[in-house]
């Protein structure tokens, strides 16, 4: 528990939107938040009022000029980062991956364990062990922390806590959240990995300042995930833009969730791996070695990404034909992937003879995020509960 046990003083809408701009965009003066928010400058000093008293802001050493000609210069709004710290941990089917982060979701302690056991009660002690240790790195941190985030594949309801399916864990009906609370004794966030990393992008990556966005993950799975508005979609059952089980192929290969031509089934990582093993006859290749080989021009090995990147192309234009972001993030763990300019190409090129009129506009972003960066996405769900204690 944080030391003097307060809430945040996050209590209505309007503390919401001048708390999430500063945290996102800050430092800020007040002129500009009332600006961006559409509130009078007088809510803007109310608001704020409270988030100072409670040390979350502070008035940064910059002063700055409030407009042409104003006499009196103001000094912007920041974070106070180590107000709060949060946990944030993705589990994957082989690791744990943990880390502790300021309120700027600067990571400052960071763990990697690999998976002893699937049974979801191994995993629940071995994730409380990995929280205390992260807590324990620093006296402050267990101090001011209270929030934990958990990013988990597969079909997640966030508001019910509960695992209704993970295939890579072999998960049904698991109500992680209420078991990771009792055993840590924090409040306790579960998200589906791609929708945390969306929420990650949207306060402190390429999404910063988007409205409307999607992300796309390239990796063992293909997963999508959607902010429209500035708010995450979810959907009523906590499923929502299941990119990876969307049919862009033909007749061609049967996917293990049962579908036909779903992208997961042509573009995951270790389809393409196998896909390459098959024709250049090397049973030992990784995926690493596989893009490499595709990126020196072996032409088996590229005409299998190409084949790869136009069905990639062709979902991402799916997503943005339903929903017309101004943004889509296509995010891969592999950094090599993130550097392969010709499977970007590819990307492009199928996008844009898909996409609908204007949605060719729609911007495509290439970023690497290896799986630390899904741990802190996962902190930044943890935070995300800052706007409702
Ligand atoms: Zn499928």
């Amino acid at each position: 528990m944080i030391t003097d046990g307060s809430p945040t003083p996050v209590t209505n809408p309007g503390s919401e939107r001048v708390f999430t701009l500063i945290l996102t965009q800050g430092p800020i003066s007040r002129v500009a938040i009332a600006r961006r928010t559409g509130l009078s400058q007088a809510a803007v000093t109310k608001v704020a009022k409270p988030l100072l008293a409670a040390g979350y802001l502070e008035e940064s050493a910059d002063r700055e000029r409030t407009g042409p000609g104003a006499g009196r210069p103001a000094s912007p709004l920041q974070i106070r980062a180590d107000r709060e710290f949060f946990v944030g941990i993705k589990i994957t089917r082989y690791h744990l991956i943990g880390v502790l982060t300021d309120l700027r979701a600067d990571v400052l302690a960071r763990l990697t364990w690999d998976l002893a056991d699937l049974d979801p009660a191994a995993i629940v002690r071995q994730l409380a062990a990995m929280v205390a240790w992260l807590r324990d790195a620093e006296p402050t941190f267990r101090e001011r922390s209270r929030c934990l985030g958990v990013a988990v594949s597969g079909d997640v309801d966030r508001r019910r806590g509960n695992v209704g399916y993970s295939p890579f864990l072999e998960w049904h009906d698991v109500p992680l959240a209420r078991l990771i609370t009792e055993a840590t004794g924090l409040t306790v966030t579960i998200e589906n990995d791609v929708k945390a990393l969306a929420v990650g992008e949207h306060w402190f990556g390429a999404g910063v300042g988007v409205r409307d966005f999607g992300v796309v993950t390239l990796g063992q799975g293909i997963g999508s995930a959607l902010v429209i508005d500035d708010r995450l979609v979810s959907g009523a059952y906590g499923v929502a833009g299941e990119l990876g089980h969307t049919p862009v192929g033909g007749e061609e290969p049967r996917c293990r969730c049962g579908g036909r031509g779903c992208l997961e089934a042509i573009a995951a990582s270790e389809l393409l791996t196998e896909a390459v093993r098959e024709a250049t006859g090397d049973a030992s290749l990784g995926f690493p070695n596989a893009v490499r080989l595709a990126q020196s021009g072996q032409p088996d090995a590229q005409a299998i990404f190409q084949h790869a990147a136009r069905a990639v192309g062709r979902g991402v234009a799916t997503l943005a034909n339903l929903t017309g972001p101004e943004r889509v993030i296509i995010s891969a763990d592999n950094p090599d992937l993130v550097g392969f300019a010709e499977f970007h190409a590819e990307v492009r090129r199928s996008f844009t003879e898909q996409a609908f009129g204007s949605v060719v506009n729609c911007e495509l972003v290439f970023v690497h995020r290896p799986l630390e960066a899904w741990a802190r996405a996962a902190a930044t769900v943890a935070m995300q509960s800052l706007l409702t204690l």
